[in-house]
């Protein structure tokens, strides 16, 4: 049975309508990489850099930062990676980065915006990723961006890059869809994107305005509010197939959360590395043509509450 088990997780995930879902993994290194493929992981959803830069008394250098990158790489054996460049600021801090103090550090200089501040850092990390092989494998995600113009600069600085290194391959370049302007223009995103991952945590925060880490709105800054459902469709139909859409936020993980994000057309979801059979198992025995038919009941709710319990009741009676 624990075979069968085993077998089932690394088996893909596809829909008792017969859509194809990939369930990735979020990772903190490549370590973390090792357990995502051994619990069936279709690849790395979303490998969150900033935990290289953790450690340690200054940023760590090219080498340091490019056997980490090529040994999650290694782990997945040819299988998707992700890798997010840094995104620090807000609730991320770095001791030896000193970030000017500002009154609203999560409306600051952060994720992609570094870019304007420290251009070095960035670079850096670009470098010792284009360095990793085979570039078929890595995708390379832009954390916080807001407007398309961002995602041109980063391409260029990685053409630059490529084109000194004698390069003649080129990995995925894609941008997170966590902040509400990027939602509204996913079209113009998804002209310039390899593709686009919805992170549901902070793209929650900023449309609700409500810090992700207040534990007294704990209980409200959820996923499943109206409006945040509203921005996701808004995502995938601005998309409109000219890119994959994932989701890399806790809510790919949720069990209610995330036959409903399939219902609303994500093609991909990335969860904690223990969550991959589970998400795996529920998304098979999802219709997910019948619940797309309730979305415009639920997008049509007055909170997070009401739809959760729609929700819950839709899925009581199909499960
Ligand atoms: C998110 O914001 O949903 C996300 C995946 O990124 P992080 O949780 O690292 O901010
Ligand atoms: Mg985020």
């Amino acid at each position: 049975r624990a075979e069968a088990e085993r077998e089932a997780a690394q088996a893909p995930a596809v829909t008792r309508d017969g859509r194809g879902i990939e369930v990735c993994a979020n990772v903190g290194g490549s370590e973390e990489a090792c357990l995502a493929a051994g619990a069936g992981a279709d690849g790395i959803g979303l490998l969150r850099s900033e935990f290289l830069f953790l450690e340690g008394d200054s940023a760590p250098g090219e080498a340091f930062q490019r056997g980490e990158y090529q040994a999650a790489l290694e782990a997945l054996g040819g299988k998707p990676v992700i890798i997010r460049t840094l995104d620090i600021g807000a609730d991320k801090q770095l001791p030896y980065l000193r970030l000017p103090a500002v009154p609203n550090p999560a409306l600051g200089v952060r994720g992609v915006r570094l870019w304007q501040s420290q251009p070095e850092l960035l670079e850096t990390q670009l470098r010792a990723l284009l360095s990793v092989t085979p570039l078929a494998s890595l995708r390379i995600m832009l954390p916080m961006v807001t407007e398309a113009g961002e995602l041109r600069q980063v391409r260029e600085h990685l053409e630059a890059i490529a084109a000194e290194l004698g390069l003649s391959e080129r990995p995925q370049l894609g941008a997170m869809i966590e902040v509400p302007s990027a939602a509204l223009c996913a079209a113009s995103l998804a002209v310039e994107a390899d593709f686009l991952s919805i992170g549901t945590n902070d793209l929650t925060q900023y449309t609700l305005a409500m810090d992700r880490e207040d534990p007294e709105l704990a209980a409200r800054a959820d996923v499943l509010h109206p409006a945040v459902l509203r921005l996701i469709r808004a995502t995938v139909e601005g998309a409109a197939g000219r890119c994959p859409v994932g989701v890399c936020g806790a809510a790919a993980g949720d069990p209610l959360a995330a036959p409903l994000l399939v219902a609303l057309g994500v093609d991909e979801l990335s969860v904690e590395p223990a969550r991959v059979p589970a998400v795996k198992a529920a998304l098979r025995r999802l219709d997910a043509a019948a619940l797309a038919a309730r979305l415009p009941e639920f997008l049509a709710l007055d909170d997070a509450a009401a739809v959760r319990q729609r929700l819950g009741a839709w899925q009581a009676r199909v499960d």
